[in-house]
């Protein structure tokens, strides 16, 4: 049968198909690009396990207080060896993203410390964390307090605002390499590396953590090779490469990852307890997986960027531009574009296809967000999957996909909803 007929009996029209296929074939050069990240990381992770030695034995599952889990410490010495630090902690304990980076910012900072993001408003979840908006248990009931430099208009940093907002107190810097749910470019590893050196200039011993989230081997450094002392992020997004069903790491200073593990688990604990239940093949086997499925959802996100682009509408990144993490952001303008296009990625979905997503008031969240992800693993976003705030600009942010050829077919889905809804002609 003939692939587009294929398409067809999806759902998806010989027109929508014809139109992919015409913005695909100019995206030939930034694919081999892609490939290439792809090859030098996966040369990397298989490095970092036959260092280690990865064996049979590391696979087994233990109970209990699970002392002297061998699998659950090569795991963590194999992502300390990846990302250049001293240490990690790598825990389907860590139960997502928002508790990883709430690990590491309550576990090193203390009352009367103060904690500063010289890259403007953090993620949605973490302003409930630091007490940006009044949560029990944040940052600030602990007498933590926040200080906060925008980035400039142009998007660059505020060099000269950051030095002021510096002081005797400030204890820790956390920068978001993604753009989260905003419309702000993604942060280079580079420039990361530039902002680090010059706070660590005004102040060296302040602790530089990266929120990775949506990052991790979309290029082939990561923040800790240009001086980030904490790396964090979630396994159900990029490093847990689709097959990790929970869990967060942190990487990092040996001391500053020793100060995660105390307040994970408990002081005099630390490190050493942390039962794996059996969870550690999916995390050995979706790391060495990541960096093919990071390829394969940014070829998506820059397929995703182009087509949209060439429909008139605003794109972030736009279509030409070198990529920094694996979200694309397309703006709509409208409730309904948001709709159908979550519509469409839902529709092409391996997992419930047939249910039709609608805006929810989710925890964390400060307006109605609508989430489509036919995931195989719950709100798993390194799969397919699209959600967007229902609030001007009315934006949605778009990731994922294990494979290029579903990111593929979601892409060329929301577009035929969107053809349906009327909201776009070809
Ligand atoms: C996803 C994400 C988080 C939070 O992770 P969850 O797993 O959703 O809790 C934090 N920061 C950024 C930039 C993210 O993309």
């Amino acid at each position: 049968m003939e692939q587009k007929q294929m398409y067809k009996n999806l759902g998806i029209s010989e027109e929508v198909y014809e139109f992919g296929e015409k913005i695909l074939r100019n995206l030939e050069g930034r694919f081999q690009e892609i490939d290439k990240i792809s090859e030098y990381n996966q040369l990397k992770v298989i490095k970092a396990m036959q260092d280690n030695r990865v064996g049979e034995a590391h696979f087994a599952a233990t109970t209990g207080y699970g002392y002297n889990d061998m699998g659950r410490e090569t795991l963590e010495k194999i992502y300390a060896d990846c990302f250049h630090t001293e240490a990690a902690l790598v825990r389907p304990q860590i139960t997502c993203g928002t508790h990883a980076l709430a690990v590491a910012l309550s576990a090193n900072l203390r009352p009367g410390d103060e904690l500063l993001s010289p890259v403007g408003k953090p993620y949605d979840t973490l302003e409930e964390v630091i007490g940006i908006r009044d949560s029990i248990g944040s940052l600030k009931e602990y007498g933590v307090t926040y200080a906060q430099v925008d980035l400039l208009e142009d998007g660059g940093f505020d060099y000269e605002g950051i030095r002021n907002a510096i002081n005797e107190r400030t204890k820790l810097v956390t920068i978001q390499r993604s753009k989260g749910y905003q419309t702000r470019p993604t942060l280079s590893v580079e420039r990361i590396g530039e902002l680090i050196t010059f706070i660590k200039q005004i102040k060296p011993d302040i602790i530089c953590m990266v929120d990775n989230c949506y990052g991790e081997f979309v290029e082939e450094r990561e923040p800790s090779d240009v001086g980030a002392d904490m790396i964090v992020g979630s396994l159900i997004k990029n490093p847990g490469g689709g097959l990790a069903p929970i869990g967060g790491y942190i990487c990092g200073t040996k001391q500053c990852v020793e100060q995660c593990a105390y307040r994970l688990s408990a002081p005099g604990l630390g490190q050493e307890v942390g039962a794996n239940l059996g969870i550690l093949p999916a995390f050995y086997q979706g790391f060495f997986l990541a960096p093919t499925v990071v390829a394969g959802a940014l070829k998506g996100a820059i397929f995703a960027a182009n087509l949209y682009e060439t429909l008139g509408f605003s794109v972030v990144p736009n279509g030409t531009e070198s990529r920094h993490d694996i979200i694309q952001a397309v703006t709509f303008g409208t409730p309904e574009g948001v709709i159908a296009f979550c519509k469409g990625i839902q529709a092409a979905a391996p997992v419930d296809s047939y249910v039709t997503p609608e805006p929810w008031d989710m925890p964390g969240y400060d307006a109605p967000v609508i989430m489509a992800a036919g995931a195989f693993v719950q709100g798993s976003s390194i799969e397919l999957s699209a959600d967007g705030p229902i609030k001007p600009p009315y934006a949605v942010y778009f990731q994922g996909g294990l494979t290029w050829y579903h990111a593929k077919l979601g892409i060329l889905m929301s577009l035929q909803k969107l053809i349906e809804e009327g909201i776009v002609t070809l």
